[in-house]
């Protein structure tokens, strides 16, 4: 007889925590970056299953923001973002793990020079904060997106122009907002939505089921997936002990949606500390 076999049914309990424990760990070293490919005799990260589009919403990311500079979205006063902004094409695998930084294409700003007036709008930093680089030290927040997820996207996206050109051509074909928009679901710092009624709403659109992230009872996140052709799929991907454990999400069964309340307006700039642009918070 196997002796790691599990014998009675409080073994199997413990066994599938055990799984559960190490699948988790996995998970974590490979979201914070340990599947490195740096070329350093170090194994390189497996070819991810599918992709994520994660969308932010800044009527609830931006009151979160502390600081204002020229480069948070959220201090452009009437010109803020009202719609889902774009956080990141992320490669992912089923089983709820992802690769990250798997190469060491350090980020080029005049790789997508053509690409930089929809970037602004549609893919906005909503901080003033810099994210970190995968080998050390910080960046901006495209240069993190790159780096961290854009690497891990070969064969299907291979190279940096074409990462951020496909990401904005998937966010304008599937755009999130409109649908909920059509759908009643409008920014509004009074309403509570149902969240099956906001899931349903992208369901009928895309014929795909989403998956949402919420602070405080306000939508922050959405995500879209796609298969690597581009296909929506379902983003529900975990295993059944895992489902039974993440079936909470963070999001309650009413939502807001809240409007932005623009941060750093021009004309009142007292209202949020402004940093020069050099600041790296
Ligand atoms: P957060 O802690 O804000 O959920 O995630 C922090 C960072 O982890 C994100 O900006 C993203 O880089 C990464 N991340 C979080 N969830 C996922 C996921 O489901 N897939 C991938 N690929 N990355 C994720």
């Amino acid at each position: 007889m196997n002796p790691f076999l599990p014998k009675s049914k409080s073994d199997l309990l413990l066994w599938q925590v055990l799984v559960f424990i190490i699948s988790v760990l996995g998970g974590l070293c490979s979201g914070s970056s340990l599947e490195i490919n740096g070329g350093d005799g170090v194994a390189a990260p497996r070819e991810f299953d599918y992709f994520k589009l994660a969308l932010q919403w800044p009527g609830t990311v931006c009151p979160r923001s502390r600081h204002c500079c020229s480069s948070n979205a959220c201090c452009r006063g009437s010109n803020a973002p009202t719609e889902f902004t774009i956080h990141g094409l992320w490669p992912d695998y089923n089983d709820g793990t992802w690769p990250a930084c798997c190469t060491r294409s350090s980020f080029d700003r005049k790789e997508i020079s053509t690409l930089l007036d929809p970037l602004e709008k549609y893919w906005p930093s909503l901080s003033c904060g810099s994210p970190s680089k995968c080998y050390g030290g910080k960046g901006s927040f495209w240069g993190h997106e790159w780096e961290k997820h854009g690497t891990c996207s070969s064969p299907v996206v291979r190279d940096e122009y074409n990462y951020f050109l496909t990401t904005l051509n998937v966010y304008f074909k599937y755009n999130v907002t409109r649908v909920l928009n059509e759908a009643g679901y409008v920014p509004s710092n009074s309403e509570k939505y149902p969240l099956g009624g906001i899931v349903s709403a992208i369901e009928n659109a895309f014929h795909a089921t989403p998956s949402l992230a919420c602070s405080n009872g306000a939508v922050k996140e959405l995500y879209l997936c796609f298969n690597k052709d581009f296909k929506p799929r379902d983003c529900a991907v975990r295993s059944s002990l895992q489902s039974e454990i993440f079936s909470q999400s963070s999001c309650p069964t009413y939502v807001s949606l809240p409007a932005h309340v623009s941060l750093g307006l021009e004309d009142d700039r007292t209202a949020v500390a402004w940093l020069p642009d050099n600041e790296i918070l």
